[in-house]
């Protein structure tokens, strides 16, 4: 047979040595054992880590424990010389810090094997989870003039000249001259295309990328990440709850029954909760609790002697530390936060009839926090200008998505689930960055 890879170690003595190659398409190695007097040992000095090989040999039941069977080599042909003084993965130091200096290279490792096949795999199960259920992918635009979260952490997209700003006469930026002829940004989400789409078809889906120049250096936060934000006529919040929750035990339960290697990989290596935990989410029902009586727990905590960071009183948003102190302290399982303050979500969500809370939800995760944020939306005309109006926000800009109230309003909701915060919770990895190949972070933008 014909084996082709790249090489991960070569042990062995004098006369026989044991390779280990690898051609990334599953976290185990397949053995070669190379015989010096079959092969030529210049040839075979040649063969070092990183070097790529074509084998050819009979695969035969190894001797050897540890593996199952082996390759035993007639010919090695050596495809691409690695010089072990300069490859950048040869160095004893392989902690993820020191493979994010090397990312161009760290993809080659078995870490980041594992980490590309399970995101790929979470990818599928997505399309295939939506696609079973009837809903229609939707392409939204990456390029747009709205500002869905209106919280304006948003990456201008322009062609002026920096150095020579077309000025209009007020000597304000005349964005009239620009590409678009309006001022333009990446997309922070979907959703609000995503209402259009749902409002047509019934029930939709975007799996895409997302940008938010929000200056947050922190684990769980990444400028380009990806985002799946399913949005559905004719359901309320509790549907999209339901939804939610049936979702993401589906990619759990998908990882686990399709990704076992690499996880048991990733599971000894870095965290050896992971398994337990993932297995953990699918088995019981998310506990369900308002924002009012999540801030009572957290406050009666403090009470108790816990020590946050950030304070927590009714009207603040919840810091990470908080959300993981629910799930993981108090309650012991996910968590789906409802009925939040309007002050702080979006504009566009479901106002109660107590005339202070909006029917959001968050899902929060163990070692996450929130992995989830969502919401029933305001299918009310004039519930949704008046909050335009009362968050000094422009109509202008937004006529196209208020027609979806004037004509034919429906009951609809939807939510956006963060694709990498989904894979920290699958992988077991610590970082963000360490789960998409290619990271944009503040101050970082490479390759
Ligand atoms: P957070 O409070 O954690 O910053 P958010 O409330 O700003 O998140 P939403 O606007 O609700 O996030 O976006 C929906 C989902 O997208 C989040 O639940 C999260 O999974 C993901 N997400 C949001 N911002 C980021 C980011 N900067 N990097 C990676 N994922 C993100
Ligand atoms: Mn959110």
């Amino acid at each position: 047979m014909l084996a082709k890879g790249w090489v991960r170690t070569k042990r062995g003595n004098k006369q026989i040595k044991f390779i280990a190659l690898n051609d990334g398409s599953t976290i185990n190695n397949i053995q070669i054992v190379a015989n010096t007097e079959l092969l030529d040992e210049e040839l075979l000095k040649k063969v070092t880590t990183g070097a790529s090989l074509a084998v050819k040999g009979k695969l035969e039941a190894s001797v050897g424990s540890g593996q199952a069977v082996e390759i035993q080599a007639s010919e090695i042909e050596v495809l691409g010389e690695c010089d072990p003084m300069r490859f950048p993965l040869q160095k004893k130091d392989t902690t993820l810090e020191y493979l994010r200096t090397v990312a161009h290279m760290r993809l080659r490792t078995n870490t980041f094997g594992a980490v590309l096949r399970i995101r790929n795999a979470m990818a599928f199960a997505i399309h295939k989870f939506f696609n079973e259920k009837g809903f229609v992918y939707l392409h939204t635009p990456l390029i747009t003039e709205s500002d869905a979260e209106g919280a304006g952490d948003m990456f201008q997209v322009t062609t002026m000249d920096l150095k020579n700003i077309p000025l209009d006469k007020k000597g304000n930026v005349d964005f009239s001259k620009d590409f678009f002829g309006k001022k333009t940004s990446l997309t922070v989400s979907g959703q609000l295309e995503g209402e259009l789409g749902a409002t047509a078809v019934g029930e939709i889906y975007t799996f895409g990328p997302t940008f938010r120049a929000e200056n947050s250096n922190t684990p769980r936060h990444l400028a380009e990440f990806w985002m799946i934000e399913p949005e559905m006529a004719f359901y309320d919040i509790n549907d999209n709850m339901e939804l939610a929750e049936e979702f993401v035990k589906y990619l759990v339960q998908y990882a686990l029954d399709n990704c076992m290697d690499d996880l048991k990989f990733l599971n000894d290596k870095y965290d050896d909760g992971l398994i337990a935990r993932m297995q953990s989410v699918i088995g019981i029902p998310f506990q369900k609790v308002t924002y009012t009586e999540a801030v009572e727990i957290l406050e009666k905590a403090i009470a108790d002697g816990i020590k946050f960071e950030y304070p927590v009183h009714w009207g603040t948003d919840f810091q990470s530390e908080h959300e993981r102190y629910l799930v993981e302290k108090h309650f012991q399982k996910p968590v789906i936060l409802i009925d939040f303050p309007k002050d702080i979500k979006a504009f566009y969500m479901k106002q109660n009839e107590d005339g202070r809370t909006v029917r959001g939800m968050d899902v929060l995760f163990p070692k996450i926090g929130e992995i989830i944020g969502g919401s029933e939306r305001e299918a009310s005309l004039e519930k949704l200008e008046q909050r335009i109006d009362e968050l000094g926000m422009s109509r202008k800009n937004l006529e196209w998505y208020i027609d979806t109230r004037r004509y034919g309003s429906v009951p609809h909701s939807g939510f956006g689930l963060g694709f990498e915060r989904l894979l920290l919770f699958v992988t077991g990895m610590a970082n963000i960055r360490d789960v998409i190949p290619f990271p944009r972070t503040p101050k970082n933008a490479e390759f």
